[in-house]
C-alpha cells in the first residue's frame, strides 16, 4: 500500500516546475555542435541560463592599469595559471588553467582582479583570445 507522504510528494512533484534548466536548448537538438554554430551565426538562440547566484565565480577581470606587478597573485595562485610579463610588469591570466578560487582576488593589494558571472567558456582552442586575461 502506498503511503499518504509518499503520495503527496508524487503530486507535488508532477505539477511542479523543474529544478533543472533546458540549456543551451529547451529541446535537444539533433547535433548540439551544428545548434552551436547556428547561434554563432545569429540564426539561433540559446535558451538563457539560470541566473549565477550571488558570488558566483566565474571569469577573471583583470585591470591593468592599477596593477603593480607585485606579482602576489602568482604566489597564492595554485594552478599555475597566472604568468609575469617582465617586459610590461604586468600579469596574463589563462582561464582555461584557472580553477575560480579566487585567491589572486583575495591577496591583490590593488584589488584589480575580480569574479565576474561569466561562465559559457567552453572553447576548443585554450589560447583563444577569450581565454587569456591581460
Ligand atoms: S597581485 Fe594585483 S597588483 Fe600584484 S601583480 Fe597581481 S594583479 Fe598586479
Ligand atoms: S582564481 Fe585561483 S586559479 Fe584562477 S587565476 Fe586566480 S588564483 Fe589562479
Amino acid at each position: 500500500m502506498v503511503r499518504l507522504p509518499m503520495m503527496t510528494e508524487l503530486l507535488r512533484q508532477l505539477f511542479k516546475k523543474p529544478a533543472t534548466n533546458a540549456f543551451p536548448a529547451r529541446y535537444l537538438p539533433p547535433s548540439v555542435t551544428t545548434f552551436l554554430h547556428k547561434v554563432a551565426l545569429g540564426e539561433a538562440a540559446i535558451n538563457p541560463p539560470m541566473p549565477v547566484p550571488p558570488k558566483f565565480r566565474g571569469k577573471i577581470t583583470y585591470d591593468r592599469e592599477s596593477c603593480i606587478g607585485c606579482q602576489l597573485c602568482l604566489k597564492v595562485c595554485p594552478a599555475h595559471a597566472i604568468e609575469f610579463l617582465p617586459t610590461t610588469k604586468r600579469v596574463r591570466i589563462y582561464v582555461a588553467q584557472c580553477i575560480f578560487c579566487s585567491q589572486c582576488n583575495d591577496i591583490c593589494p590593488k584589488d584589480c582582479l575580480h569574479m565576474t558571472d561569466e561562465f559559457l567558456l567552453a572553447t576548443e582552442n585554450r589560447f583563444a583570445d577569450c581565454q587569456i586575461v591581460e
